[in-house]
């Protein structure tokens, strides 16, 4: 047994770049009955995404990669252009978690008819990143389309992290009737609490040290939450943290966690989310808040 592991780890990993050789590995590794997991990423890879390979390899016999900076999720005056690309860390960082495949496509072959094409999602995809970045969700729905026709994997595993994003990914795949599982996992975080992000690295040593403010104002906002305080409390407690460390606040949000509309009872369950911009880096985060008590008012 310990050998077959050994030797399972030894296999080198493959690296693809073209859609059909990686559908056809893929089709050939299910017909002979092995369970595909496949972790869409766009690279800079962190203890985050590992995690989700972990929860891939722990359900599946293989497990593929893809990394690919997507150019439609991002509008002109975003960060396309310098998100981070450390390709040969990353590729280490695979192999040394046992992945059997990394899936590293030029954008041609992720988009061959061009970049126009855009699948709206409509519904979660509308509040709170959808206002503060149009376009974003149609790019990010748009690529795990595509990505799905290439890689027709089991189950696909993404992180809580961003939590709309989830919600927008399982829309597109009962929409389109994509026969493939979507499975989240929970957000890794740092020491201090805040969320992993390939995008931390813009943090300045100062800013980084104000970003704690996101994972504060949630635990604020929960032990509001778990006090049984009215909503708009809870909501004004995780504002004040980013308040209190000089961050702009994009939103500040307690939700149903599978519509992000209103709550439609004040017992939960509920999704705490955030934006904030430190300079020009926005960070988001969030923290499911579980069913309550709350106290009867009118009662009292
Ligand atoms: P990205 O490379 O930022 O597109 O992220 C790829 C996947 O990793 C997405 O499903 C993210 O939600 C997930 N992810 C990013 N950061 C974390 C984190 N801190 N914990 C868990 N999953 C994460």
């Amino acid at each position: 047994m310990q050998a077959d592991i050994a030797a399972a780890h030894a296999m080198p990993m493959r690296l693809e770049t073209e859609p059909a050789r990686m559908t056809a590995a893929v089709l050939a590794a299910r017909s002979q009955g092995r369970r595909v997991g496949f972790v869409p990423t766009m690279g800079a890879l962190h203890a985050g995404h590992a995690s989700l390979v972990e929860a891939a390899a722990k359900a599946c016999d293989d497990v593929v990669v893809s990394i690919f900076v997507n150019p439609t999720q991002f509008a002109p005056h975003e960060d396309f252009a310098r998100y981070p690309r450390p390709l040969a860390a990353d590729l280490g960082l695979l192999e040394r978690l046992g992945v059997r495949c990394a899936f590293t496509p030029p954008v041609e072959a992720v988009y061959p008819r061009g970049l126009a094409e855009r699948i709206e999602v409509g519904g979660p995809a509308e509040p709170f990143e959808g206002v503060v970045r149009p376009g974003h969700f149609a790019g990010v729905a748009t690529v795990v389309k595509r990505l799905f026709e290439i890689v027709p994997a089991d189950a696909a595993f993404f992180g809580a992290k961003d939590w709309q994003q989830t919600l927008v990914v399982k829309r597109m795949v009962a929409a389109c009737g994509i026969p493939i599982e979507i499975v989240v996992c929970p957000t890794v975080r740092e020491a201090d609490g805040l969320a992993m992000s390939s995008r931390n690295a813009y943090l300045s040593p100062a800013d980084r040290a104000r970003a704690v403010a996101l994972p504060e104002g949630l635990a604020a906002a929960a032990a509001c939450w778990e006090a049984g305080a009215d909503v708009a409390v809870a909501e004004q407690a995780l504002r004040e943290a980013l308040d209190a460390r000089g961050i702009a606040c994009d939103y500040a949000a307690i939700v149903d966690p599978e519509s992000l509309g209103p709550l439609a009872d004040p017992r939960g369950p509920a999704v705490a989310v955030v934006a904030g911009r430190l300079g020009a880096t926005r960070l988001i985060d969030n923290r499911p808040l579980p069913v309550r008590r709350v106290v009867d008012r009118a009662a009292g």
